[in-house]
């Protein structure tokens, strides 16, 4: 069976995050974008941990459930140097000790939804090896608290230890991180990092498993690509979209190359404020391959539905207006995932034409993308040529892209040849 999949959100016990990111809201908004699993997230914290207690059944020691969504234990803890890293853990007794093996070395646990720890990568790799606890780097590209922001390569910072996968976050994708060898040998998590329970957010990336159930070990095996199980597409965000995807000042976010940046010691010379590198040009320094992992699944670009639908009609994705299209398309078809993969354009054009065009332009990779940088997030914008055919002609409209990107199959070509 395949499953759609985020395994890493935050609870309202993290900083800067919803208060509605509750156990109840996260499974009812899971239902509604189509992932059968998500990771708890935070569940080092405590009440976080009471909490899922409370409003789940245990299916077996690492898998809960409720009203039909599973979930999996999962954290994200910072280590000393202030790199991320995510843990998918076997069991909530692996849970429990691994928060009294980290109490020590952490002011913030019984608190933070995200904990600090004064601990190594090489040390918190340990642990988790020791507990049975998957570990990888999480967002392991963006600049304020990933790996590459501190780190060279994966093992400078693990050493020999293991590691179990590489989350991509949202402002890279598959292809890019190919360019790096190291990763050939790992699987891929393309994961939302969702601060809040809505629809844009939870699984605005997520990951297809094919597994023989819904459970931690077959998710393991998957992740460890054991015995048939594995990941057999990751969707996410154009990493343009990115808010980190090119060099920018993180101020007025004015773009730069990576020469221009070096040449005004990264000090923007509009504003004077710091210009952050961005993830395209970070991958770029350290890209050491030119050939692809032959078994790597396929990455497509999504938005989420609400974000499409704004684009539309003009209105800010939270409004109302926004809303009650949504709605009309979740009502009709059943879950998000199904409207923005699965269900074809004729059928959404009954709904609303021009999001069905809209929806089609993404699955063809047919929309004008204006990247993201220094903290801002990227915009996408439909073609006037498509916004203007009928829906039955939108085959043979030509669309002039102003910039040129590296060709993805598209959604349509992943649905045929699977
Ligand atoms: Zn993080
Ligand atoms: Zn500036």
């Amino acid at each position: 069976m395949q499953v759609d999949a985020d395994l890493h959100v935050h609870s309202r016990y993290s900083k800067a995050v919803s208060r509605a990111m509750t156990i109840p809201n996260l499974a009812e908004n899971a239902r509604f974008k189509g992932l059968g699993l998500v990771g708890t997230g935070d569940i080092l914290n405590p009440r976080w941990e009471e909490e899922l207690l409370k409003y789940t059944e245990k299916v077996d020691e690492g898998t809960y459930e409720r009203n039909g969504i599973r979930f999996l234990l999962t954290a994200e803890v910072e280590d000393s140097r202030r790199v991320h890293h995510l843990l998918i853990f076997p069991s909530i007794e692996a849970v429990r000790e691994m928060r009294e093996r980290l109490r020590p070395y952490s002011s913030d646990i019984e608190t933070e939804g995200r904990p600090h720890v004064s601990l190594s990568a090489v040390e918190i790799a340990e642990l988790a090896s020791e507990l049975d606890v998957l570990i990888g780097p999480a967002h392991a590209f963006t600049p304020w608290t990933s790996l590459y922001k501190e780190y060279d390569s994966l093992k400078e910072a693990y050493g020999d230890t293991k590691i179990h996968f590489l989350e991509l976050g949202l402002s890279a994708d598959s292809g890019m991180a190919d360019m790096i060898k190291a990763h050939h040998e790992l699987t891929y998590l393309s994961n939302s990092d969702a601060h809040s329970p809505m629809p844009h957010r939870l699984g605005r990336e997520f990951n297809r498993f094919e597994v023989e159930e819904i459970t931690f070990e077959e998710i393991r095996k998957a992740i460890l690509n054991r015995g048939g199980r594995r990941i057999v597409l990751n969707a996410g965000l154009d990493p343009r979209l990115g808010k980190y995807h090119l060099t920018a000042c993180s101020r007025c976010y004015t773009k730069y190359s990576l020469e221009e940046a070096k040449a005004f010691h990264w000090k923007c010379p509009k504003c004077g404020g710091g210009i952050k590198k961005g993830v395209h040009d970070r991958i770029l320094e350290l890209a050491d391959t030119e050939e692809r992992p032959k078994d790597r699944p396929p990455y497509i670009h999504l938005a989420p539905l609400a974000e499409i639908i704004a684009m539309v009609i003009g209105k800010g994705v939270e409004t109302g207006a926004v809303r009650a299209i949504w709605e009309r398309f979740l009502r009709e078809f059943g879950s998000e995932i199904r409207v923005l993969v699965d269900v074809p354009v004729e059928a959404l054009a009954r709904v609303h034409e021009e999001v069905a065009k809209a929806v089609w332009a993404h699955r063809e990779g047919r929309l004008i993308v204006i990247p993201g940088g220094g903290g801002k997030y990227g915009e996408i914008k439909l073609p006037e040529e498509i916004r203007k055919a009928p829906i039955d002609e939108l085959d043979s409209v030509e669309v002039e892209l102003p910039v040129e990107k590296p060709r993805q199959r598209s959604i349509t070509e992943f649905l045929r040849k699977g």
